[in-house]
Protein backbone atom coordinates (compact mmCIF):
# COMPACT_ATOMS: atom_id res chain seq x y z
CA UNK A 1 0.00 0.00 0.00
CA UNK A 2 2.80 2.43 0.60
CA UNK A 3 5.94 2.49 0.26
CA UNK A 4 5.66 0.70 -3.07
CA UNK A 5 8.49 2.59 -4.17
CA UNK A 6 11.31 2.89 -2.72
CA UNK A 7 12.96 2.85 -6.72
CA UNK A 8 16.08 2.38 -7.95
CA UNK A 9 19.20 4.49 -8.48
CA UNK A 10 18.60 6.25 -11.44
CA UNK A 11 21.63 5.81 -13.63
CA UNK A 12 23.05 2.57 -12.30
CA UNK A 13 22.99 0.61 -15.23
CA UNK A 14 24.62 3.37 -17.50
CA UNK A 15 27.38 3.46 -14.83
CA UNK A 16 27.91 -0.36 -14.85
CA UNK A 17 28.44 -0.34 -18.40
CA UNK A 18 31.16 2.28 -18.67
CA UNK A 19 32.67 0.39 -15.44
CA UNK A 20 32.89 -2.57 -18.19
CA UNK A 21 34.96 -0.35 -20.74
CA UNK A 22 37.67 0.57 -17.88
CA UNK A 23 40.59 -1.54 -17.49
CA UNK A 24 43.84 -2.10 -15.34
CA UNK A 25 44.40 1.11 -12.90
CA UNK A 26 42.08 2.69 -14.80
CA UNK A 27 39.20 0.36 -13.80
CA UNK A 28 39.96 0.61 -10.24
CA UNK A 29 39.66 5.14 -10.86
CA UNK A 30 36.15 4.00 -12.11
CA UNK A 31 35.56 1.83 -9.79
CA UNK A 32 36.49 4.75 -6.68
CA UNK A 33 34.06 7.07 -8.85
CA UNK A 34 30.88 4.67 -9.07
CA UNK A 35 31.24 4.02 -5.53
CA UNK A 36 31.52 8.10 -4.80
CA UNK A 37 28.59 8.29 -7.51
CA UNK A 38 26.75 5.74 -5.79
CA UNK A 39 26.64 6.94 -2.34
CA UNK A 40 25.91 10.82 -3.25
CA UNK A 41 23.00 9.20 -4.84
CA UNK A 42 22.32 7.76 -1.69
CA UNK A 43 22.46 10.25 0.34
CA UNK A 44 19.63 12.01 -1.39
CA UNK A 45 16.16 10.87 -0.61
CA UNK A 46 12.80 12.32 -1.72
CA UNK A 47 9.14 11.63 0.20
CA UNK A 48 6.15 12.18 -1.57
CA UNK A 49 3.58 13.21 0.98
CA UNK A 50 -0.02 12.69 0.85
CA UNK A 51 -0.39 14.83 4.51
CA UNK A 52 2.61 16.43 6.71
CA UNK A 53 1.40 16.76 10.17
CA UNK A 54 2.60 20.02 11.97
CA UNK A 55 1.89 18.24 15.87
CA UNK A 56 2.99 22.08 17.25
CA UNK A 57 -0.34 23.09 15.49
CA UNK A 58 -2.43 20.20 15.32
CA UNK A 59 -2.72 20.93 10.98
CA UNK A 60 -1.86 18.65 8.04
CA UNK A 61 -0.44 20.29 4.90
CA UNK A 62 -1.31 18.26 1.69
CA UNK A 63 0.47 16.82 -1.20
CA UNK A 64 4.10 17.95 0.33
CA UNK A 65 7.32 17.03 -1.27
CA UNK A 66 10.22 16.60 1.18
CA UNK A 67 14.30 16.47 0.22
CA UNK A 68 16.22 14.85 2.61
CA UNK A 69 20.07 14.73 2.61
CA UNK A 70 22.60 14.09 4.46
CA UNK A 71 20.63 12.96 7.17
CA UNK A 72 18.82 15.86 7.46
CA UNK A 73 15.68 17.77 5.91
CA UNK A 74 16.47 20.14 3.14
CA UNK A 75 13.40 21.78 1.72
CA UNK A 76 9.44 20.59 2.02
CA UNK A 77 7.18 22.44 -0.16
CA UNK A 78 4.36 21.94 -2.71
CA UNK A 79 5.69 20.97 -6.25
CA UNK A 80 9.74 20.84 -5.66
CA UNK A 81 11.92 20.22 -8.45
CA UNK A 82 13.93 16.74 -7.77
CA UNK A 83 17.23 16.09 -7.62
CA UNK A 84 18.99 14.32 -10.31
CA UNK A 85 19.53 10.86 -8.73
CA UNK A 86 17.25 11.16 -6.06
CA UNK A 87 15.65 7.84 -4.71
CA UNK A 88 11.88 8.55 -4.07
CA UNK A 89 9.88 7.04 -1.00
CA UNK A 90 6.05 7.04 -1.72
CA UNK A 91 3.63 7.77 0.81
CA UNK A 92 1.25 10.43 -1.58
CA UNK A 93 -1.66 8.41 0.13
CA UNK A 94 -0.37 8.63 3.97
CA UNK A 95 0.01 10.81 6.60
CA UNK A 96 3.73 11.94 7.43
CA UNK A 97 5.18 13.01 10.75
CA UNK A 98 8.02 13.51 12.42
CA UNK A 99 9.31 10.66 14.74
CA UNK A 100 7.74 9.92 18.02
CA UNK A 101 9.58 10.05 21.22
CA UNK A 102 9.48 8.35 24.21
CA UNK A 103 10.32 10.74 27.14
CA UNK A 104 10.61 7.82 30.23
CA UNK A 105 12.09 4.32 28.89
CA UNK A 106 14.24 1.20 30.67
CA UNK A 107 16.12 0.05 27.62
CA UNK A 108 17.92 -2.63 29.84
CA UNK A 109 15.54 -3.26 32.21
CA UNK A 110 12.81 -6.36 32.51
CA UNK A 111 10.84 -6.78 35.40
CA UNK A 112 9.46 -10.31 35.83
CA UNK A 113 5.85 -10.71 35.82
CA UNK A 114 4.26 -10.14 38.79
CA UNK A 115 4.16 -13.84 40.38
CA UNK A 116 8.10 -14.11 40.84
CA UNK A 117 10.09 -12.18 43.11
CA UNK A 118 10.31 -8.80 41.82
CA UNK A 119 12.08 -6.70 43.71
CA UNK A 120 14.81 -4.76 41.64
CA UNK A 121 17.82 -6.08 43.61
CA UNK A 122 17.32 -9.64 42.75
CA UNK A 123 18.27 -8.54 39.15
CA UNK A 124 21.55 -7.31 40.40
CA UNK A 125 22.74 -10.59 40.96
CA UNK A 126 21.40 -12.39 37.54
CA UNK A 127 22.39 -10.47 35.08
CA UNK A 128 25.59 -8.24 34.40
CA UNK A 129 26.03 -5.27 32.82
CA UNK A 130 27.19 -6.38 29.01
CA UNK A 131 24.04 -8.48 29.22
CA UNK A 132 21.75 -5.59 30.00
CA UNK A 133 23.36 -3.42 27.70
CA UNK A 134 22.59 -6.11 24.97
CA UNK A 135 19.06 -5.96 25.82
CA UNK A 136 19.05 -2.07 25.98
CA UNK A 137 20.04 -2.38 22.73
CA UNK A 138 17.52 -5.14 21.48
CA UNK A 139 14.71 -2.99 23.04
CA UNK A 140 15.92 0.14 22.03
CA UNK A 141 15.83 -1.18 18.23
CA UNK A 142 12.40 -2.53 19.00
CA UNK A 143 11.48 0.89 19.76
CA UNK A 144 12.90 2.32 16.23
CA UNK A 145 10.84 0.22 14.55
CA UNK A 146 8.23 1.23 16.25
CA UNK A 147 8.40 4.47 15.18
CA UNK A 148 10.07 6.26 18.11
CA UNK A 149 13.07 7.93 16.96
CA UNK A 150 14.43 9.77 19.98
CA UNK A 151 13.65 7.99 23.94
CA UNK A 152 15.02 9.27 27.29
CA UNK A 153 16.59 6.65 29.45
CA UNK A 154 15.51 7.41 32.84
CA UNK A 155 18.24 4.98 35.01
CA UNK A 156 18.10 1.33 35.83
CA UNK A 157 20.77 0.59 33.58
CA UNK A 158 23.34 -1.28 35.35
CA UNK A 159 26.42 -0.03 35.69
CA UNK A 160 26.04 3.18 33.02
CA UNK A 161 24.80 0.57 30.40
CA UNK A 162 22.74 3.29 29.13
CA UNK A 163 25.59 5.32 27.77
CA UNK A 164 27.02 2.62 26.03
CA UNK A 165 23.92 2.10 24.20
CA UNK A 166 23.51 6.09 23.50
CA UNK A 167 27.23 5.94 22.05
CA UNK A 168 27.23 2.88 20.04
CA UNK A 169 24.30 4.11 18.02
CA UNK A 170 25.83 7.76 17.95
CA UNK A 171 28.83 5.95 15.92
CA UNK A 172 26.77 4.35 13.85
CA UNK A 173 27.50 0.77 15.03
CA UNK A 174 23.93 -0.48 15.46
CA UNK A 175 20.75 1.21 14.20
CA UNK A 176 18.47 2.81 16.67
CA UNK A 177 16.89 5.83 17.91
CA UNK A 178 18.35 9.18 19.79
CA UNK A 179 19.38 8.20 23.38
CA UNK A 180 19.52 10.91 25.96
CA UNK A 181 20.24 8.91 29.04
CA UNK A 182 20.47 9.45 32.63
CA UNK A 183 23.47 7.19 34.12
CA UNK A 184 22.60 6.12 37.41
CA UNK A 185 19.96 7.33 39.50
CA UNK A 186 20.01 9.58 42.42
CA UNK A 187 18.83 8.74 45.69
CA UNK A 188 17.97 9.28 49.38
CA UNK A 189 19.95 6.06 51.05
CA UNK A 190 19.06 2.49 49.50
CA UNK A 191 17.72 3.57 46.36
CA UNK A 192 14.81 2.03 45.48
CA UNK A 193 15.38 -1.32 47.23
CA UNK A 194 13.88 -2.45 50.35
CA UNK A 195 13.78 -4.63 53.17
CA UNK A 196 17.69 -5.36 53.01
CA UNK A 197 19.82 -6.10 55.97
CA UNK A 198 22.28 -4.43 57.44
CA UNK A 199 24.85 -7.39 57.55
CA UNK A 200 24.68 -7.19 53.29
CA UNK A 201 26.57 -5.09 50.67
CA UNK A 202 24.48 -2.66 48.45
CA UNK A 203 23.50 -4.12 45.75
CA UNK A 204 21.75 -1.44 44.44
CA UNK A 205 24.94 0.68 44.07
CA UNK A 206 25.47 -0.80 40.85
CA UNK A 207 22.68 1.50 39.23
CA UNK A 208 22.18 4.01 42.09
CA UNK A 209 24.03 7.07 44.17
CA UNK A 210 23.68 7.43 47.66
CA UNK A 211 23.66 10.59 48.19
CA UNK A 212 22.14 12.16 51.00
CA UNK A 213 22.99 15.83 51.54
CA UNK A 214 23.31 19.01 48.98
CA UNK A 215 27.52 18.29 48.66
CA UNK A 216 26.63 14.40 48.38
CA UNK A 217 23.36 15.02 45.93
CA UNK A 218 26.00 17.78 43.57
CA UNK A 219 28.89 15.20 43.41
CA UNK A 220 26.36 12.16 42.15
CA UNK A 221 25.47 14.96 39.37
CA UNK A 222 28.89 15.26 38.75
CA UNK A 223 29.49 11.73 38.69
CA UNK A 224 26.84 10.64 36.44
CA UNK A 225 28.46 13.97 33.77
CA UNK A 226 31.33 11.90 33.83
CA UNK A 227 30.10 9.06 32.92
CA UNK A 228 28.11 10.38 30.21
CA UNK A 229 24.51 11.43 31.31
CA UNK A 230 22.79 13.73 29.50
CA UNK A 231 19.55 14.01 31.97
CA UNK A 232 19.86 13.96 36.01
CA UNK A 233 17.14 11.64 37.55
CA UNK A 234 16.57 11.52 41.06
CA UNK A 235 13.91 9.59 43.16
CA UNK A 236 12.50 11.68 45.49
CA UNK A 237 9.87 9.47 47.25
CA UNK A 238 10.81 6.24 47.71
CA UNK A 239 12.90 5.44 50.50
CA UNK A 240 12.38 5.76 53.80
CA UNK A 241 12.17 9.65 53.72
CA UNK A 242 11.77 11.97 50.64
CA UNK A 243 14.26 14.41 49.60
CA UNK A 244 14.30 18.35 50.79
CA UNK A 245 13.80 20.80 48.57
CA UNK A 246 17.45 21.98 49.29
CA UNK A 247 19.09 18.55 47.93
CA UNK A 248 16.79 18.72 44.58
CA UNK A 249 17.51 22.43 44.22
CA UNK A 250 21.95 21.27 44.59
CA UNK A 251 20.96 18.95 41.73
CA UNK A 252 18.72 21.51 39.86
CA UNK A 253 21.66 24.11 40.04
CA UNK A 254 24.34 21.86 39.33
CA UNK A 255 22.56 19.90 36.46
CA UNK A 256 21.61 23.26 35.15
CA UNK A 257 25.04 24.68 35.34
CA UNK A 258 26.55 21.63 32.76
CA UNK A 259 23.33 22.32 30.26
CA UNK A 260 21.51 19.09 31.30
CA UNK A 261 17.85 19.04 32.37
CA UNK A 262 16.38 17.03 35.63
CA UNK A 263 13.52 14.71 35.60
CA UNK A 264 12.42 13.48 39.52
CA UNK A 265 10.51 9.99 40.21
CA UNK A 266 8.04 11.23 43.06
CA UNK A 267 4.82 10.37 43.33
CA UNK A 268 2.70 12.76 45.37
CA UNK A 269 3.16 14.23 48.56
CA UNK A 270 5.54 16.38 50.60
CA UNK A 271 7.81 15.05 47.92
CA UNK A 272 6.23 16.49 45.10
CA UNK A 273 6.31 20.05 47.05
CA UNK A 274 9.56 19.86 47.23
CA UNK A 275 10.48 19.07 43.48
CA UNK A 276 8.40 21.78 42.19
CA UNK A 277 9.56 24.47 44.79
CA UNK A 278 13.30 23.24 43.63
CA UNK A 279 12.30 23.98 39.97
CA UNK A 280 12.77 20.43 38.22
CA UNK A 281 12.31 20.39 34.88
CA UNK A 282 10.05 17.21 34.71
CA UNK A 283 7.92 15.04 37.21
CA UNK A 284 7.68 11.40 36.51
CA UNK A 285 4.99 9.52 37.50
CA UNK A 286 3.30 12.07 39.88
CA UNK A 287 0.04 9.57 40.40
CA UNK A 288 -1.09 11.14 43.27
CA UNK A 289 -0.72 15.01 42.42
CA UNK A 290 -2.58 17.40 44.30
CA UNK A 291 -5.02 20.20 41.56
CA UNK A 292 -2.91 22.70 43.40
CA UNK A 293 0.34 20.72 42.79
CA UNK A 294 -0.44 20.45 39.37
CA UNK A 295 -1.78 24.32 39.19
CA UNK A 296 2.21 25.18 40.69
CA UNK A 297 3.65 22.56 37.80
CA UNK A 298 1.52 24.42 35.51
CA UNK A 299 2.77 27.81 36.42
CA UNK A 300 5.98 27.08 36.64
CA UNK A 301 6.57 25.18 33.41
CA UNK A 302 7.44 21.84 35.16
CA UNK A 303 6.55 19.41 32.79
CA UNK A 304 4.41 16.15 33.60
CA UNK A 305 5.14 12.77 32.17
CA UNK A 306 2.98 11.25 33.75
CA UNK A 307 3.82 7.52 32.57
CA UNK A 308 0.28 6.44 32.27
CA UNK A 309 0.28 2.82 32.31
CA UNK A 310 -2.29 0.30 31.32
CA UNK A 311 -4.16 -1.99 33.22
CA UNK A 312 -2.64 -5.16 31.62
CA UNK A 313 1.15 -3.73 32.19
CA UNK A 314 0.62 -2.78 35.70
CA UNK A 315 -0.91 -6.85 35.92
CA UNK A 316 2.23 -7.80 34.73
CA UNK A 317 4.54 -5.72 36.94
CA UNK A 318 2.73 -6.12 39.89
CA UNK A 319 4.13 -3.98 42.84
CA UNK A 320 7.67 -4.78 41.74
CA UNK A 321 8.97 -5.27 45.17
CA UNK A 322 6.89 -2.43 46.66
CA UNK A 323 7.75 0.52 44.38
CA UNK A 324 4.09 0.47 42.90
CA UNK A 325 1.13 0.88 44.41
CA UNK A 326 -1.51 -2.43 43.81
CA UNK A 327 -2.78 -2.23 40.46
CA UNK A 328 -6.16 -1.50 40.92
CA UNK A 329 -5.36 1.33 43.03
CA UNK A 330 -2.70 2.36 40.54
CA UNK A 331 -4.77 2.63 37.51
CA UNK A 332 -7.68 4.38 39.30
CA UNK A 333 -4.80 7.10 40.33
CA UNK A 334 -3.37 7.23 36.74
CA UNK A 335 -6.97 8.04 35.38
CA UNK A 336 -8.08 10.60 37.51
CA UNK A 337 -4.31 12.03 37.70
CA UNK A 338 -4.53 12.28 33.66
CA UNK A 339 -7.65 13.49 33.85
CA UNK A 340 -6.73 16.43 36.24
CA UNK A 341 -4.11 17.35 34.63
CA UNK A 342 -5.74 17.82 31.29
CA UNK A 343 -8.14 20.06 32.74
CA UNK A 344 -5.74 22.36 34.42
CA UNK A 345 -3.29 22.44 31.17
CA UNK A 346 -0.02 20.80 32.71
CA UNK A 347 2.46 20.21 30.02
CA UNK A 348 2.81 17.01 29.44
CA UNK A 349 5.28 14.80 27.44
CA UNK A 350 4.30 11.26 26.17
CA UNK A 351 6.15 8.36 28.65
CA UNK A 352 5.57 4.91 29.46
CA UNK A 353 7.95 3.17 31.90
CA UNK A 354 7.66 0.17 30.24
CA UNK A 355 9.55 -2.46 31.88
CA UNK A 356 7.05 -5.47 32.55
CA UNK A 357 7.64 -8.37 30.13
CA UNK A 358 4.14 -9.28 27.83
CA UNK A 359 5.04 -12.48 25.88
CA UNK A 360 4.91 -11.96 22.20
CA UNK A 361 4.86 -7.61 22.44
CA UNK A 362 7.77 -6.02 21.77
CA UNK A 363 8.68 -3.04 23.87
CA UNK A 364 7.95 -0.64 21.14
CA UNK A 365 4.63 -1.99 20.99
CA UNK A 366 3.87 -1.96 24.37
CA UNK A 367 4.38 1.95 24.34
CA UNK A 368 0.87 2.30 22.18
CA UNK A 369 -1.42 0.47 24.60
CA UNK A 370 -0.64 3.69 26.72
CA UNK A 371 -2.72 5.75 23.88
CA UNK A 372 -6.10 3.91 25.35
CA UNK A 373 -5.62 5.33 28.57
CA UNK A 374 -4.74 9.28 27.13
CA UNK A 375 -7.99 8.97 25.35
CA UNK A 376 -9.96 7.56 28.05
CA UNK A 377 -8.94 10.69 29.98
CA UNK A 378 -10.57 12.65 27.28
CA UNK A 379 -6.89 14.01 26.14
CA UNK A 380 -8.09 15.05 22.51
CA UNK A 381 -5.84 12.98 19.61
CA UNK A 382 -3.88 16.39 18.04
CA UNK A 383 -2.81 16.80 22.03
CA UNK A 384 -1.33 13.33 22.20
CA UNK A 385 0.19 13.28 19.12
CA UNK A 386 1.91 16.78 20.43
CA UNK A 387 3.10 15.32 23.51
CA UNK A 388 4.81 12.59 21.57
CA UNK A 389 6.53 14.94 19.28
CA UNK A 390 6.79 19.18 20.19
CA UNK A 391 6.79 18.63 24.12
CA UNK A 392 9.05 16.05 24.03
CA UNK A 393 11.66 17.38 21.86
CA UNK A 394 11.27 20.95 24.53
CA UNK A 395 11.63 18.27 27.44
CA UNK A 396 14.78 16.22 26.18
CA UNK A 397 16.01 19.19 24.61
CA UNK A 398 16.42 18.14 21.11
CA UNK A 399 14.25 20.76 20.14
CA UNK A 400 16.57 22.52 17.86
CA UNK A 401 17.19 19.07 16.01
CA UNK A 402 14.19 17.07 16.13
CA UNK A 403 10.64 17.19 16.43
CA UNK A 404 9.43 18.91 13.51
CA UNK A 405 9.34 18.08 9.65
CA UNK A 406 11.56 21.63 8.78
CA UNK A 407 14.12 22.29 7.08
CA UNK A 408 17.12 22.05 8.44
CA UNK A 409 16.43 19.33 11.28
CA UNK A 410 17.23 16.27 11.23
CA UNK A 411 14.90 13.82 9.46
CA UNK A 412 13.47 11.95 11.98
CA UNK A 413 10.09 10.81 10.45
CA UNK A 414 7.43 8.38 10.62
CA UNK A 415 3.81 7.49 8.36
CA UNK A 416 1.02 5.90 8.87
CA UNK A 417 -1.96 5.08 6.30
CA UNK A 418 -4.88 6.34 8.91
CA UNK A 419 -4.83 9.93 10.00
CA UNK A 420 -3.51 10.45 13.74
CA UNK A 421 -4.97 13.79 14.48
CA UNK A 422 -8.69 12.43 13.94
CA UNK A 423 -8.05 8.83 15.60
CA UNK A 424 -4.83 8.65 17.77
CA UNK A 425 -5.11 4.56 17.31
CA UNK A 426 -3.58 5.22 13.60
CA UNK A 427 -0.36 5.22 15.26
CA UNK A 428 -0.77 1.50 15.75
CA UNK A 429 -0.18 1.11 12.19
CA UNK A 430 3.47 3.12 11.35
CA UNK A 431 3.89 2.00 7.57
CA UNK A 432 7.51 3.77 7.19
CA UNK A 433 10.21 5.16 9.64
CA UNK A 434 12.79 6.75 8.69
CA UNK A 435 15.97 7.72 10.97
CA UNK A 436 18.24 10.88 9.66
CA UNK A 437 17.94 10.09 6.67
CA UNK A 438 17.75 6.06 6.49
CA UNK A 439 14.67 4.04 5.95
CA UNK A 440 14.50 1.73 8.81
CA UNK A 441 13.38 -2.14 7.58
CA UNK A 442 10.14 -2.68 9.39
CA UNK A 443 9.67 -6.23 10.54
CA UNK A 444 6.48 -7.92 9.45
CA UNK A 445 5.84 -10.01 12.28
CA UNK A 446 6.92 -8.39 15.64
CA UNK A 447 9.41 -10.49 17.17
CA UNK A 448 9.78 -10.02 20.63
ZN1 LIG B 1 10.82 4.69 35.50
Amino acid sequence: MLFSAVRKLRGGYSMFRSMLRCSGIFFMWCLVGVIATVSAFAQTTVIRAGHVIDPATGQASGAQTIIVKDGKIVSVGVGLKLPAGARVVDLSSDWVMPGLMDAHTHLTLDIAPADAPNDLSALYLREGTGLRALRGMWHAQQELEAGFTTVRDLGNSANHADTDIRVAIERGWFPGPTVVNSGKIISPFGGQSHGIPAEQARPWLWEYSDADGPDEVRKAVRENIFYGAKVIKLVVDNAAYVYSEEEIRAAVTEAHRAGLPVAVHVFGGPGADNAIAAGVDSIEHGFELSDAQLEAMKKKGIFLVGTDTPRAQLDAIGTAGGIFPEPETNARNILDRLKRAQRIGVKMAFGTDAASVLPGVTRGRMAFDYLEVWTAAGVPAPKILQCMTTNAAELLRVQKDRGEIVAGKYADIIATADNPLENIQALQKIIFVMKEGKVIPLPKVDQP
